[in-house]
Order: structure tokens, then C-alpha cells, then sequence
């Protein structure tokens, strides 16, 4: 009988256990997952779970029971420790050896620290640790206006909290939908109250706040740093497999071994719409990239070729974001930006490369069929719809 192994124990990894039973798979299935908890779902970790908006049960992805009743063997709170190509075999932290015939790594990702003792968010325990802090009404400062800088600064204003956000860039989210989009998400900050600081890094997390690059102190009861997540590839790159920035796959989330497929946060995968590799650190990857891992492991021909996807809420701001805005030299709007109910596109030479929708919902496979599609638009039509 084969035996899968699936080193990771999140969304990847979990869905992926799952699509191999969906798919018939009959041999063993043993899920190897660092944390205490069964797999569950980070996006609430920011949002929802971190304003005490929803039970600790909404977060996981199957119920307790699962697990068995699908023969799935589970180990938690047990990490891998090598892995040996040559042998097929895992070495786990507890001294046992785990063989296998196919292997998948969905090890995610770690925040990136600063020194100094801040808060970061990435485990529910996180989650639950800042909400505590934020129900005792503590001032927080949080550094990185990234995506999970800014919910995490939108459930502490909920919460009543006076926040602060220091970021290096010039705006928020510069990097990731550009100066223009970035100043509506930043506006928006700054109408609920948040102490907006652009063009300024934190050098240091200090017992009483932060020391900024250019020598200023802010002080804050507690620091949360967002400032951005490394691929957990330590494994991969100790076996000897490809790793540039993720583990490197093909399309099919085939690494550089032919027995080991990595996908999630982790992986690095060739993308056929861009021409090149792309890691994705978005929730959606996970979703689909544990699937698209199983079949490919069971000997399917698969094309994991999905429209990168992202969504977050922010107080009354609801949205999602298809495609990627690199290179773009054109926005259009539909719809109405100031009162935050919009369609943006980011145009590269007349083609739709990246799209925004924000209060607008059902246009998410419009959006991305017509980045995937390359065709010429008419911005004017476009933005009249
Ligand atoms: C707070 C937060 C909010 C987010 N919000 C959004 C959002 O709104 N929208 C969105 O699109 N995306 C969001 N994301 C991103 C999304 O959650 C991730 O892309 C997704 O969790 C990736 O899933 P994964 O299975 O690849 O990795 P993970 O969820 O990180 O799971 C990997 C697991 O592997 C375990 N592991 C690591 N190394 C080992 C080892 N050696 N042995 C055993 N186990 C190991 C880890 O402990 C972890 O449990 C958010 C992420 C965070 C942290």
C-alpha cells in the first residue's frame, strides 16, 4: 500500500488530505503539523476571530472527527526535522522516521521579526493574545501598513484602542496595488482615527514602544509587526531540492525530486500566465494549491494556473484583489471610489492585468477572465460597464 506524507498541517496540507481520499486514494495518509491544533484558516486570525467576532470552532477546516472518520493519520505538535530524498523518508523531531512513496511540503510561512519583543500574528494563539491585549484597551503601534498591519490596526480601533502605524513606505500598500489605491486604503485609516507615519522604519521594539530609523521614539503599551512573511524552506533546502524564493515547482507542484510536491505559502510554482515563478501568499493558493498537489501526486495531469487572489475587510470596506499590478501604466474606476463601492483596473498597454473589487461582489470570474483572456479593453467602456 503507498503512503503519502504531507509534512504541514495547514490549509495546503489539509486540503490536499483531503482531495487524495475525494480522488480514491486508498493507500495511507499521514499529515505531520507542527502546531497543537488541527488545521484551520489564518484570514480570521485579522479579522473576524481577532475582534472576538466569531467561536474558535469557525476557524478549522474539517471537524475533529474528520480525520479518522477519512484515515487520515494526524500528528500534531510533532515537526520534521530532515528530509531524505534518497530514502524516502522524514525524520521527525521525536526520533521516529516516517517513509514514504510521494511527499508534500505545505510548511507555509513565519513572520519576518524585528528586534525587540513585539507581538506578531500569525498562530491563533497570536490571535487570541492581541485580542486580550486590545479588550484591556492598550495603545498599539503596529509596523507594516501591509495587509495584515492594517486589519490588525482596524480590530484594535473596534476595539477602541489608540493605534499608531509606521510604515517605510511612502503609503500604504505601495508595493502591493500602488501609490493611488494604497492613499484610498491609507485615507481610510486615518478617517477611523489611526496615527498614519509614512516614509519612516522601525530600527527597534523597545519594552516601551519603538525607536525609529531617524532616531524619534513612539511609545505604545504593545507592538504588532506585520512587516511581511519567509517561506518555511529550511527542509527543502536541505534535502538539496530547488529553492529560489519558495521551493520551486513546475505547474504541476512537482519539485525539483520527482517524489516531493510542495505548494501553499511555501512554494514557489511556474505560472504559465506569467512565464516565470511566482509564490503566493495568499489564502486562496492554499485552497486550491492542496488540491491541485494531491492529484498531481496521484498521476494527474494538472495546470495550477489560477488568477493570483486576495480579499480583506477593513472596517466598512470589503474587497478583492485579482491579477498583479506590476508594470501597470493605467487605472480605470468604476463606480464610485469616495464612497467606497468601486471596480478598479490596472491596465499594462491597454490589456487588464490586475482588478479590485471593493463593495461590489459577484465580478470576481469577470475580472479575472479578462486579465487571463490578454485581450485590448476600451478603458471608457471599461469603466461605464
Ligand atoms: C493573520 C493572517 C491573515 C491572513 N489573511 C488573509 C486574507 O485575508 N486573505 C488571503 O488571501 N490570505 C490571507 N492570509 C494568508 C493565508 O492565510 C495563507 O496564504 C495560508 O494560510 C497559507 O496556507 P499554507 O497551508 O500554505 O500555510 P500555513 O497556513 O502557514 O500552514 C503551514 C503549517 O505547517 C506547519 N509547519 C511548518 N514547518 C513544519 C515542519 N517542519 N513540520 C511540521 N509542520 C510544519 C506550520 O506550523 C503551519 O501550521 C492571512 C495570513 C495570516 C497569518
Amino acid at each position: 500500500m503507498a503512503t503519502f506524507v504531507i509534512v504541514g498541517a495547514g490549509l495546503a496540507g489539509a486540503k490536499a488530505a483531503q482531495t487524495l481520499r475525494e480522488e480514491g486514494f486508498d493507500g495511507e495518509i499521514v499529515l505531520i503539523g507542527a502546531e497543537a491544533e488541527r488545521p484551520y484558516e489564518r484570514p480570521p486570525l485579522s479579522k473576524d476571530y481577532l475582534r472576538g467576532g466569531s467561536e474558535r470552532e469557525s476557524i478549522f477546516v474539517h471537524e475533529p472527527a474528520w480525520y479518522a472518520d477519512n484515515d487520515v493519520d494526524l500528528r500534531l505538535g510533532l515537526r520534521a526535522t530532515r528530509i531524505e530524498p534518497g530514502h524516502h523518508v522524514v525524520r521527525l523531531a521525536d526520533g521516529s522516521r516516517q517513509p514514504y512513496d510521494k511527499l508534500l511540503i505545505a510548511t507555509g510561512a513565519v513572520p519576518r521579526r524585528l528586534p525587540g519583543p513585539a507581538y506578531y500574528l500569525r498562530t491563533a494563539e497570536d490571535s487570541e493574545a492581541l485580542r486580550r491585549r486590545f479588550a484591556e484597551g492598550a495603545s498599539v503601534l503596529v509596523v507594516g501598513a501591509s495587509w495584515i498591519g492594517l486589519e490588525t490596526a482596524a480590530a484594535a480601533r473596534a476595539a477602541g484602542c489608540e493605534v499608531t502605524v509606521v510604515e517605510p513606505e511612502p503609503t500604504a500598500l505601495n508595493r502591493a496595488l500602488g501609490h493611488e489605491l494604497g492613499e484610498l486604503f491609507a485615507r481610510l485609516h486615518v478617517s477611523k482615527g489611526v496615527d498614519m507615519r509614512f516614509g519612516t522604519a522601525a530600527a527597534e521594539v523597545t519594552e516601551t514602544g519603538v525607536r525609529l530609523s531617524s532616531g524619534e521614539r513612539l511609545t505604545a503599551d504593545l507592538v504588532v509587526a506585520g512587516i511581511g512573511a519567509a517561506p518555511e524552506v529550511w527542509l527543502a533546502r536541505d534535502a538539496g531540492l530547488d529553492v529560489g524564493q519558495g521551493i520551486r515547482t513546475d505547474a504541476a507542484l512537482r519539485t525539483s525530486h520527482p517524489d516531493i510536491y510542495a505548494a501553499g505559502d511555501v512554494a514557489e510554482s511556474y505560472h504559465p500566465l506569467y512565464g516565470r515563478h511566482i509564490r503566493v501568499e495568499h489564502w486562496a493558493n492554499a485552497l486550491h494549491g492542496g488540491p491541485a498537489a494531491a492529484r498531481s501526486m496521484l498521476g494527474h495531469e494538472v495546470v495550477h494556473d489560477r488568477v493570483p487572489y486576495f480579499y480583506t475587510d477593513q472596517y466598512e470596506l470589503g474587497m478583492e484583489f485579482s491579477g498583479d499590478v506590476s508594470g501597470h501604466d493605467e487605472i480605470v474606476y468604476r463606480g464610485d471610489p469616495d464612497g467606497l463601492e468601486f471596480i478598479a483596473y490596472w491596465l499594462r498597454e491597454g490589456r487588464v492585468i490586475a482588478g479590485m473589487n471593493v463593495n461590489v461582489w459577484d465580478v470576481v470570474d469577470d475580472i479575472q477572465e479578462l486579465i487571463r483572456s490578454g485581450v485590448t479593453v476600451d478603458a471608457k467602456e471599461l469603466s461605464s460597464g
